[in-house]
């Protein structure tokens, strides 16, 4: 998950101080080639994140990338070693 600390931290969108609760970040994600890549693993002010015209696309990759990762044979074993680590 992001790194982001209050009143030093900018929005990944409109460049401003993130401060205040109203904060969404994004994970990082493994495809550094993905044309949103950039975007990933920052904060953002929640009114920017919400009206974000790449919102739903950043969505669908993080919701790709987590299927990709409970097929992969690391997930397999951790789970059959410790069982289902959550979502
Ligand atoms: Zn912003």
């Amino acid at each position: 998950m992001a790194l982001i600390f209050k009143g030093k931290t900018t929005c990944g969108l409109c460049g401003k101080l993130l401060a205040g609760k109203d904060i969404v970040g994004l994970p990082a994600i493994a495809d550094v080639t993905h044309e949103l890549y950039v975007y990933f693993d920052q904060g953002f002010h929640s009114r920017c994140f919400d009206n974000w015209d790449k919102k739903k696309e950043v969505m669908e990759v993080l919701e790709a990338e987590k299927k990709l990762f409970h097929q992969s044979s690391y997930y397999k074993v951790m789970f059959e070693k410790y069982g289902n680590p959550g979502p």
